[in-house]
């Protein structure tokens, strides 16, 4: 389903920092210190935005799920000493109320509530008439639609100050990341809403410190707009996500070792020809591997038809464990990853089966 979303650029830019969007403070608000404290010196590195969780979503019972509104006057309190425009999660119309009561400036959904429609319909109803900007992060799990639907529903209830935040999938296999990057999704979200900006928090991707530089040196390369991590004076005692909040001086060394790249081309001359002829190199190599691809295709359906005519199954698990074996040394040989091969011949050999159960039943 095509669609477009009607968005107005709120334009928050960072002060003496050469990026489009910094957001940064703690998971959750704890104490007055706390907030004053991380956010006097977010404020010194010239972040323009504060975060600071009040209610917060915990995947089980048990844990630290936010103080609740007493914790409101803090952030109040640090936005007219500092300057700092303030962001929290809202997941009800009580929390919209209470936030926008305390002058909160932004609001943003989670993950798990972007993943209810009910809830986004609920909040995006509340949120109706109301001039304040909203971010969107991703749902919990890889769907890209659910994320466009909410966007729709905040959108449709006439909120036009928009944007959407990467904070990675649920997975339940090994990785270093706490939540999967699946980098695909945000691009193609970018893809489909190019006045869309998108952020990414890098904290609830890497749910630790020591993978949060090489997550944000991705984002600036991937030209994402803007940063959303987690910090706080003393993370070690943090009541939620410890692992992954950084002191204020580490954040420091994280924007300054970060390299902003420069998307646009077009006004660099000698840089724009040189890329041009290696972009002419690459389409005529992709029109060989479309051309690869339909011969192979071709000699799948020759087997296709011998395997009918010989009633013999379309899948053969042992030579397609063989295949995948095989491609990935040959791969690895070529200095290709095995990721990379592994999920190119499942695609093959998805298509190709596809394919055959075509001809099998003609
Ligand atoms: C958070 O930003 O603190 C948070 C709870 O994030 P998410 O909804 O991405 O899990
Ligand atoms: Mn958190």
């Amino acid at each position: 389903m095509n669609s477009s979303l009607d968005i107005v650029d709120i334009k928050i830019n960072s002060k003496n920092l050469e990026m489009p969007l910094f957001i940064s403070g703690p998971c959750s608000a704890e104490t007055e210190e706390q907030v004053m404290e991380t956010g006097r010196r977010v404020a010194e590195l010239g972040i323009p935005v504060y975060r600071a969780g009040i209610w917060k979503p915990r995947t089980r019972p048990g844990n630290f799920e936010g103080l609740g509104a007493v914790a409101l006057p803090w952030l109040r309190k640090l936005k007219e000493e500092t300057g700092l425009l303030i962001a929290t999660e809202v997941a009800n119309a009580y929390h919209i109320k209470e936030a926008l009561d305390h002058g909160v400036d932004i609001l943003w959904i989670g993950a798990r509530t972007t993943a209810n429609p009910f809830a986004v319909q609920e909040l995006a109803d509340y949120l109706g008439g109301k001039d304040v900007p909203v971010f969107v992060k991703n749902p919990v799990n890889p769907d890209i639609d659910l994320w466009v639907g909410a966007l729709e529903r905040m959108n449709k209830a006439g909120l036009k100050k928009l944007m959407a935040i990467h904070r990675g999938f649920s997975h339940y296999s090994q990785s270093p990341y706490r939540n999967k990057p699946h980098w695909e999704i945000p691009i193609e979200l970018k893809r489909r809403f190019p006045n869309l900006p998108i952020i990414v928090d890098p904290s609830h991707i890497c749910g630790r410190r020591d993978l949060l530089k090489e997550v944000c040196q991705k984002a600036a390369d991937l030209d994402f707009d803007g940063l959303f991590i987690e910090s706080h004076i003393n993370p070690e005692a943090a009541l939620s996500d410890k692992d992954q909040q950084v002191k204020p001086e580490h954040l420091k060394e994280i924007l300054d070792s970060l390299i902003w790249r420069e998307p646009d081309i077009s006004g660099m001359n000698g840089l724009k020809h040189d890329m041009e002829l290696m972009r002419l190199k690459i389409d005529q190599i992709d029109d060989e591997i479309l051309h690869i691809f339909r011969n192979r295709m071709d000699v799948v359906g020759k087997i296709g038809e011998f395997k009918k005519k010989n009633k013999v199954t379309i899948l053969q698990t042992n030579r397609w464990s063989e295949i995948l074996l095989e491609r990935k040394e040959l791969g690895k040989n070529l200095g290709l990853s095995e990721d990379f091969i592994s999920n190119i011949f499942k695609a093959i050999h998805q298509e190709s089966i596809n394919k055959q159960t075509v001809i099998m039943n003609e």
